[in-house]
């Protein structure tokens, strides 16, 4: 249940110009607007499971969206019943929506959105209904350009240089062809975030989420809780923390998704357990702001 200072689950991720969401908890609507984001042009949203605390705050985000215009659609992703879902909530209530909105209900392990620069992938998670937990992945980017190689090879400072660095390959004057690999170095690795809740503990979790840059996780209990995390099908802070260390190459683990009972003060303790396991543990807040920076 949403508290006054802890709204319930949502992760919105911006990269470039886009706008991904995560979950959309009830009342996602107005962390949004206090965040004072661009928001009502989602691009897209993924959803891990039809459960209340993460899909009643949907209608709100897909009304207001309507008051901004929009050419392009709004896809939505996630399990099945999602599509059934938005079209009876869009049609009781009779709303107002300006813009397409497409549901691509999904399932198993799969890649969802795949550009030139990254790819967007769910898994299924353990749950009491159908769950799904997403990763962003970044593609490798092109190594870094070295002006002095270019030089020694004959290619003249100018638009070759840029071809180059955008992987092409020039054509000298005395017909001699330089390849982007002569002049730059190594592939550089690009971001990973994941994103994963509600699922009792699965040793298949890990290797999805391996070389995480960030890994938002479920951490619903405490450790002396296992046995009921496991018989409703939660993660305890400690799990979480086991799958960012199983996983390897995690950089930092972000909690999510804390059992009501506990206050800020409690959330403490969940964390000091956590860290025992995977030290680059945090507390996840509302609202909280994570830059995400490249590693090379
Ligand atoms: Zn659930
Ligand atoms: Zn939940």
């Amino acid at each position: 249940m949403p508290l006054p200072r802890r709204f319930l689950t949502s992760m919105l991720l911006r990269r470039e110009g886009d706008l991904f969401l995560f979950d959309c908890g009830e009342g996602t609507q107005v962390s949004l607007k206090m965040l004072n984001l661009r928001w009502k042009k989602i691009t897209s949203i993924f959803i891990s499971h039809m459960h209340a605390d993460h899909v009643t705050g949907l209608p709100g985000i897909l009304m207001l969206s309507s008051q901004v215009d929009r050419e392009e659609p709004l896809y939505i992703y996630g399990p099945k019943r999602l599509g059934q879902y938005i079209q009876e909530t869009r049609r009781i209530l009779d709303m107002y929506i300006n813009y397409e909105i497409i549901v691509r209900e999904i399932e198993g392990e799969q890649t969802v959105v795949e550009t030139d620069e990254y790819e967007i992938s769910c898994f299924p998670l353990n749950h009491t209904k159908p769950c799904l937990g997403y990763t962003l992945t970044e593609h490798m980017r092109p190594g870094i350009f070295h002006p002095d190689k270019a030089l020694e090879l004959g290619v003249p400072k100018g638009p070759m240089w840029s071809q180059l660095q955008h992987g092409e390959t020039v054509e000298l004057a005395d017909g001699s062809k330089i390849s982007p690999d002569q002049v730059l170095g190594d592939k550089r690795r690009g971001r990973k975030i994941s994103y994963v809740t509600d699922t009792a503990y699965l040793p298949g979790i890990a290797p999805k989420v391996t070389g995480s840059d960030l890994l938002v996780c479920e951490g619903m209990f405490e450790h002396d809780l296992a046995e009921t995390a496991r018989e409703k099908k939660h993660l305890t802070s400690v799990q979480a923390a086991q799958i960012a260390r199983d996983a390897g190459e995690v950089k930092q683990m972000g909690l999510i998704h804390y059992s009501p009972r506990y206050t800020d003060r409690d959330l403490k303790h969940l964390l000091k357990e956590a860290k025992e396991v995977f030290p680059a543990t945090f507390l996840c807040r509302d609202r909280q702001t994570i830059d995400i920076q490249y590693q090379d």
